[in-house]
């Protein structure tokens, strides 16, 4: 059993295309879901200490109890947790994307946008 990890949004409207997308990308067979509201603006922001520690906790425990083959943290159309554009919330997920990077450097980590569709596409990152 392979795993990857998604730093995902709470709202139920994104769980099932980004686990979907998630399994094909890192061709593994289950996503351990780190389960934020905004989870992109609380990465990108990093003032919130309590809630940075909580979340790399939790991603810690996938990383090194699952072998997690990667880390994804998501944004999406129409958050309630972090009610901005697309514009700025790209420019959020790429902060997360730094964020978790120097956190976590064993892993690809990759930044995701769920769109009016709930269609999902990778970002293109350095
Ligand atoms: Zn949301």
């Amino acid at each position: 059993m392979e795993f990857c990890t998604a730093v995902n949004c709470m709202d139920g409207r994104v769980q099932i295309p980004v686990i979907s997308y998630l399994t094909e990308r890192f061709k593994v067979d289950f996503v351990d879901v780190v389960s934020e509201a905004g989870p992109n603006r609380i990465l990108a922001d990093g003032l919130d200490d309590q809630l940075l520690e909580s979340i790399w906790t939790r991603v810690e425990i996938s990383i090194s109890q699952h072998d997690s083959k990667g880390v994804a943290v998501i944004g999406h159309h129409d958050c309630a947790g972090n009610p901005v554009g697309e514009s700025e919330q790209r420019l959020h997920i790429a902060a997360a994307v730094r964020r978790v990077r120097d956190r976590f450097a064993s892993v690809p980590v990759i930044g995701l946008w769920v769109d009016h569709n709930w269609e999902v596409s990778e970002l293109p990152l350095e």
